[in-house]
């Protein structure tokens, strides 16, 4: 990846610089911690994602060579056939929401605790959901409408990302549930303390793509195994306008080089 300069930035740096020296440094979205009340990062303009991995105390992370989202091109990818699923969701039919946020970069679920996937032998803890518009990964050059990430978090300061892709189409109950909370204000949270069936947020068919990358906001740690499942769940054009008036424009992240990594598309016979 080829590192802007420093100078580009000019003033607008600066002032940044001197910003967060006196702001308290709040992890991202997708660690599911609370943000600032101002935004040090943003999707648009100096603080947008090409300056992410210039902005000294986000970490150099965003700069790195193994980052999300990516685009995942199928015929590129290597074919493991599976029986069952060699990850396991263990998601109650019930699952309690604690509250729901909006942090200025998306709209953020929170869950109590006691969900979690197994993957590798090892239990990565449901944390949140939240959601971007328009998609982040790609596939097939191909961007959804919307893309939901669903965050675990493991022991080590690892992650797992469940990412669900939404087209237009059908509305969706779930969806219904969630959005029964919204409107919020930006830094708005509500209590939500009541539950659905997490395992309706799920495609039908679980194929799944899955490589080695990052959270997608800073820092963008990299941490993170991704199982991006190939194909969409289905959300009514209200259902994803109304989400998309709460967030920022556009926020995703552009693709990031694949550089050394391998994607394995998991197809589920
Ligand atoms: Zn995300």
């Amino acid at each position: 990846m080829i590192r802007r300069s420093r100078l580009k930035l000019g003033i607008g740096v600066s002032l940044i610089a001197i910003f967060v020296m006196i702001s308290i440094s709040l992890p991202s979205d997708d660690q599911g911690q609370p943000s600032s009340p101002t935004p040090e990062w943003s999707y648009d303009g100096e603080t947008g994602p090409e300056y992410w991995d210039e902005i000294e105390h986000l970490g150099s992370a965003c700069g790195g060579e193994h980052q999300s989202p990516i685009n995942i091109i199928e015929c590129f990818t290597e074919n493991v056939k599976e029986t069952v699923l060699n990850f396991e969701i263990n998601y109650a039919p019930y699952t309690k929401i604690h509250d729901v946020l909006n942090n200025g970069h998306t709209i953020q679920y929170s869950f109590e605790r006691g969900d979690f996937v197994i993957y590798n032998n090892e239990r990565f803890d449901l944390l949140q959901m939240h959601f971007h518009e328009p998609a982040e990964h790609t596939v097939n050059g191909i961007r959804y409408p919307l893309e939901l990430h669903m965050v675990h978090q493991g022991k080590h300061d690892n992650f797992l990302v469940l990412s669900i892709m939404a087209q237009e189409g059908l509305s969706s109950e779930p969806f219904q549930f969630l959005e029964s909370y919204l409107p919020l204000q930006p830094q708005e949270k509500k209590v939500v303390h009541a539950g659905y069936d997490l395992n309706q947020n799920l495609p039908d068919i679980l194929d799944y793509f899955l490589y080695a990358g990052s959270l997608t906001t800073p820092p963008c740690t990299e941490s993170v195994e991704w199982i991006v499942f190939k194909h969409p769940i289905t959300v009514s054009h209200e259902q994803v306008a109304a989400l998309k008036v709460l967030m920022p424009t556009n926020n995703y992240r552009l693709k990031q080089d694949l550089n050394d990594r391998t994607v394995t598309l998991h197809v589920i016979e």
